[in-house]
């Protein structure tokens, strides 16, 4: 369903000495799958995370979702594209002078819902993310769990058929994370949402992906199931 070809992405093209961050890494994504992408800071992680929607353009190669070659596409048809592809990240990325609610109300506005399916929506988001009681609180007032329950709640309120975690649980706590892992699980499985998720730590990627890569240097060095890549030697 996710199809990486060929992608590289060179931040200083054409100086002398220039690494690429992401060199040369094809990877297919099945769907339905919790996908991990595991390696040290700096290994290219997020940099490959987000050619999937195109926050990053890749210097060369190209990406295709469901199909659509995203990477050939800009303006109203990227938007679109992108609609069906949410995104977490490690920071939450929430806006604080906007309730929760208004927060996940405004990626429904953004993909030009009626303000009726947006009343809808945003209650039934809450619930499935467990903040129902939250919805008038300022993000300022909530934890580390619960902003990114919020920020889980906005990313899946178009119902899209892919989810990239940024480094999902690595500003939270490990009991925390444990909580914001298994949601991600429910996610996948009751509501049948791809998952690519980014992390610097095996566990995290051992607690929910199917499949992973270890990346190393811009590169993909190791791939296969979960289980497979661990048990090698
Ligand atoms: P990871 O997510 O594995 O920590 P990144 O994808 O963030 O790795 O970074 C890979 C490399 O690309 C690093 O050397 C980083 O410094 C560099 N890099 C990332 N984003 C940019 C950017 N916007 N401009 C220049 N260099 C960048
Ligand atoms: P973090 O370090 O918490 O993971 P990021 O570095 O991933 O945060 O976020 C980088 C930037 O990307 C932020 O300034 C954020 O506002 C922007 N951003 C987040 N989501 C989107 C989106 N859907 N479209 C465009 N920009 C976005």
């Amino acid at each position: 369903m996710i199809e990486l070809n060929a992608i590289s992405v060179n931040f200083s093209q054409g100086k002398a000495g220039a690494t690429a961050a992401v060199d040369n890494v094809s990877l297919r994504i099945q769907q339905g799958e919790i996908f991990g992408i595991v390696g040290t800071s700096g290994a290219g992680k997020s940099t490959l995370l987000r050619t999937i929607n195109l926050l990053q353009r890749p210097t060369s190669g190209s990406v295709t979702v469901n199909g659509v070659t995203i990477s050939d596409l800009s303006g109203s048809e990227l938007r679109r594209a992108r609609q069906g592809i949410g995104m977490i990240f490690q920071h939450f990325n929430l806006m604080q002078t906007r309730t929760v609610a208004e927060n996940v109300a405004f990626s429904l506005k953004a993909a030009g819902k009626s303000a009726q399916e947006i009343a809808q929506r945003v209650p039934e988001m809450l619930s499935l993310v467990g903040l129902c009681d939250k919805a008038d609180v300022y993000p300022s007032r909530l934890s580390g769990g619960q902003k990114q329950r919020v920020g889980i709640a906005r990313a899946i309120a178009n119902h899209p058929e892919v989810l990239l975690c940024d480094e999902p649980t690595s500003a939270l706590d490990l009991e925390t994370s444990a909580a914001i892992l298994v949601l991600l699980k429910e996610i996948n499985q009751r509501l049948g949402i791809t998952i690519v998720l980014i992390s610097h730590e095996m566990s995290v990627i051992k607690t929910v992906c199917d499949r992973m890569a270890v990346m190393t240097q811009g590169r993909v060095v190791e791939e296969g199931d979960v289980f497979d890549v661990f048990a090698a030697p």
